[in-house]
């Protein structure tokens, strides 16, 4: 039978692994991190660069009778900042060791360089796709006034795609899922079949393909629709009795919640297709048709939905970007 999403917690916490949620500044609430005690002591992500989330961590630690101190292995599932933003800080208490992907390091020690080239890229990418510049000006000193809940990570333990981390009791493999994020990284147990999935999974939202840079340096963009689809029929594939999300409750049939989330792009997919079949239309036009003032207040989370299911359009045959030298619009090809 399939457990509950409580009794999929109590499971891993038998194994060791102890779900903490941490608070954070932002819409999405609570960061789960999770608590391997095992050794090394180890701890999946840390939660935001805030006092009020590293008091909040020290007491759940201290619940459970370590203290920051005691860390000495931290893993990052990925390059956002409300699963990293106290990495260093613990570091400089405990001596830990930071594990990730290794193709990520570069981008994550140069923390507030690589925000800045992050921020300038998607104020790129929505004037091209004809959002306002007075929107993008706006969307800038926001992310700009986020920044400081993030901060550099030195990782020291880099790990390629498909590495073990090898701890006394267990083997968490590392296996990129680019989608959510570039950087997408998840940590199977194959031997208790429990998956720590990060943003990739969430069981309450889905995980939105945020467009980004490549992670290599390579110039351009993400595909980041098209990867987390990809990424996400390979999870399907797993034989994962639980799944520990970055946010919300655990996940018990990642099966079923896959083929939902499958489902629901599908149809805004066609829902998109249908719009650019009236007429040609930029990403901010249909971002707008779709989620009216959203398309302001969150205008690039909106416009990353759009683009992406654009390139899936794009790789069917169905839709093709005409650019004027200004703004892409996208029109149908039949
Ligand atoms: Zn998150």
């Amino acid at each position: 039978m399939t457990p509950t999403p409580e009794e999929a917690l109590e499971q891993a916490a038998l194994a060791g692994i102890h779900r903490l949620a941490i608070p954070t500044p932002f819409a999405v609430g609570r960061v789960n991190c999770y608590l391997i005690e095992d050794e090394p002591l180890t701890l999946v992500d840390t939660g935001p660069n805030s006092g009020k989330s590293l008091d909040d961590l020290s007491a759940r630690l201290g619940e459970r009778g370590h203290s920051i101190d005691d860390l000495e292995l931290i893993v990052v599932t990925h390059q956002h900042l409300d699963h990293l933003g106290l990495v260093e800080i613990l570091v400089e208490h405990s001596g830990a060791e930071v594990a990730a992907l290794g193709v990520a390091a570069q981008r994550l020690a140069n923390f507030d360089a690589d925000a800045e080239s992050e921020d300038a890229f998607a104020v790129e990418v929505m004037l091209r796709n004809g959002i306002p510049e007075e929107v993008t000006t706006a969307l800038r000193a926001v992310s700009r006034s986020f920044r400081s809940w993030g901060s550099h990570v030195s990782v020291t333990r880099p790990l390629a795609d498909g590495e073990a981390l090898e701890l006394g009791a267990r083997r968490l493999q590392a296996l990129h899922r680019p989608g959510h994020s570039p950087s997408d990284t998840l940590f199977w147990d194959e031997e208790r079949k429990i998956l720590i999935a990060g943003d990739h999974l969430l069981s309450h939202i889905s995980s939105n393909p945020l467009i980004s840079r490549p992670l290599d340096g390579s110039p351009g963009r993400t595909r980041s629709l098209i990867d987390y689809i990809e990424s996400m029929q390979r999870t399907r594939e797993m034989p994962a009795e639980i799944v520990l999300s970055g946010h919300g409750e655990a996940i018990t049939d990642h099966v079923a919640l896959i083929d939902a989330r499958l489902a629901a792009i599908e149809r805004r997919k066609e829902k998109i297709q249908r719009l650019i079949a009236e007429r040609p239309r930029s990403g901010y036009e249909i971002a707008q048709a779709i989620w009216g003032n959203v398309a302001v207040t969150q205008a690039f989370l909106t416009l990353s939905e759009v683009i992406g299911n654009a390139d899936l359009l794009v790789a069917e045959g169905r839709v093709r970007e005409a650019d004027d030298g200004v703004v892409v619009r996208y029109e149908a090809t039949a």
